[in-house]
């Protein structure tokens, strides 16, 4: 056995984006297609849901091809969320991937092929293969040593032993040393159930067996102890990626990832950039894996945000991206009204949110709505309560207040200064109250306030 490094794919969603939005679990809708008034996480902003229900039964359909979706409506009124939300009532690992217009502009990367990059990150492709796998417990690891062959001091490790136990027979494994990476990625111990690819040595752990799951109680969700099976086996194994992460892998080919190696052996090596044509032949490997059934695409949501920002010629590469057969679902979502759609001649009139009308004909809109005091303090409160937060009644109150005053997102945005400072004040469980919620008003503005201060000091600043 010649045991190869596998290293993990990377995750499809760019987390820091969503972060924000951990407390949206889907659209909360019920099986009748209309919205509970708080559910998944979301509060409020009903009649989008429901329109976004209807979005999720037409991609269902294959319906959507060619179409894309429009949220319209001011700041901080769930438009990055409800296609957040879309993307997870499509399921678990469908692909999320948000930018925001102005993204695409940079001196580096032409603003087509940024656009073209993203929405291959929101296409994703699930693989399925049949593999010889060694599964068990692992009731012993350790490094077998050698004398060192070019004569120096010490020793090397010229084996890793680990014994495998399952419920039907055990297995002793002498392994590769360069496996040992591999071990200690996947922080496997003794007691972890895990398993080895007979073919390429790669490790996973899928569980800590019971026996261990006190002793690690504080990690427990992320172990689920798994029954163990017989130590050789064909196994299944599912892998989800995506076209980005297929053109990256084979742009710089580090060999190793098992759906990558599997693309790689049709690639030729040493391609340093993703370039038009590595990702036709991307294309034709992946279509040849769906024909075989192997594999299995997995359109995601690209989500872009103040779409006023692209231009006429981003506009055309989106309309035309729109009807490839292997598209993502488009949500783009604007804050504006009449706006000059930008790159175009002076004398075209604005268009509604700065789109061509040719695209704007297009998009199904959906208008999003601003939110009363009680929705407000509804979302402040399934935020505080993602983030770990606690607040006192009153100072819930305070902060929906702010929402209604202010803005929802400068009322969410207080919440962890306002919990900083209850934790500084030595507070009994760090409880955030009215107090806390005072200062941290006074030390951050919110965007009007930000104007208004600058007004009256225009003198102290560089203009
Ligand atoms: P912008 O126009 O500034 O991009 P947006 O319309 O995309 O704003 P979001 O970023 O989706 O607004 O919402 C702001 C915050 O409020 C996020 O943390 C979001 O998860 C939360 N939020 C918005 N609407 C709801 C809702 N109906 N239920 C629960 N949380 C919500």
């Amino acid at each position: 056995m010649a045991p190869v490094q596998i290293s993990e794919v990377k995750g499809n969603s760019r987390e820091h984006r969503t972060a924000t939005h951990t407390h949206i679990k889907g659209l909360g809708l019920r099986p009748d297609g209309t919205a509970e008034r708080n559910a998944a996480g979301f509060v409020g902003q009903a009649a989008a849901r429901e329109a976004c229900g209807v979005i999720v039964d037409l991609i269902r359909a294959k319906k959507m091809s060619g179409r894309a979706v429009l949220l319209a409506g001011g700041p901080g009124t769930g438009k990055t969320a409800l296609a957040l939300a879309v993307s997870q009532e499509l399921g678990t690992k469908v692909p999320f991937c948000p930018i925001v217009g102005s993204e695409i502009y940079s001196a580096e990367v032409k603003k087509t092929e940024a656009l073209m990059e993203n929405f291959r990150r929101a296409i994703g492709l699930r693989v399925r293969e049949t593999k010889e796998v060694y599964e068990g417990e692992v009731t012993e690891l350790s490094p077998e040593e050698a004398e060192n062959p070019l004569g120096g001091y010490g020793r090397t490790i010229s084996h890793l032993l680990i014994t495998l136990k399952a419920a039907r027979g055990t297995k002793k494994l002498r392994l590769d040393p360069s496996i040992y990476e591999a071990i200690q990625k996947e922080r496997v111990r003794l007691g972890d159930v895990i398993y080895i690819e007979a073919n390429t040595g790669a490790v996973k752990r899928v569980g800590r067996s019971d026996a261990y799951a006190t002793e690690f109680d504080l990690e427990a969700e992320e172990y689920v102890p798994v029954p163990k099976g017989e130590v050789h086996k064909k196994k299944e194994i599912v892998q989800d990626v995506t076209l980005h992460d297929l053109d990256v892998a084979n742009a710089r080919p580090q060999g190793g990832q098992d759906v990558m190696s599997m693309m790689g052996q049709l690639m030729k090596p040493k391609k340093t950039e993703v370039t038009e044509k590595l990702r036709m032949e991307i294309n034709k490997v992946v279509n040849k894996y769906i024909d075989q059934g192997v594999a299995e695409l997995v359109p995601g949501v690209l989500f872009i945000d103040e779409v006023h920002m692209l231009d006429l010629e981003a506009f055309t590469f989106l309309t035309r991206a729109l009807e490839s057969p292997i598209s993502p679902i488009v949500i783009l979502a604007s804050n504006r009204g009449l706006t000059p759609i930008r790159g175009a001649s002076d004398t075209l009139p604005p268009s509604a949110h700065g789109i061509p009308p040719d695209l704007l004909a297009r998009l199904l809109i959906i208008p999003t709505h601003p939110y009363g005091p009680e929705e407000i303090r509804a979302i402040v409160r399934a935020r505080a309560r993602t983030e770990g937060i606690s607040i006192s009644e009153p100072a819930l109150e305070a902060v929906g207040e702010l929402g209604v005053q202010r803005s929802l997102r400068y009322a969410l945005q207080l919440l962890t200064p306002a919990s900083v400072l209850a934790r500084v004040g030595g507070k009994m469980n760090a409880e955030v109250g009215v107090d806390e919620v005072t200062e941290a008003t006074g030390l951050f503005l919110d965007a009007a306030r930000s104007v208004g201060a600058l007004g009256e000091s225009v003198s102290g600043y560089i203009s």
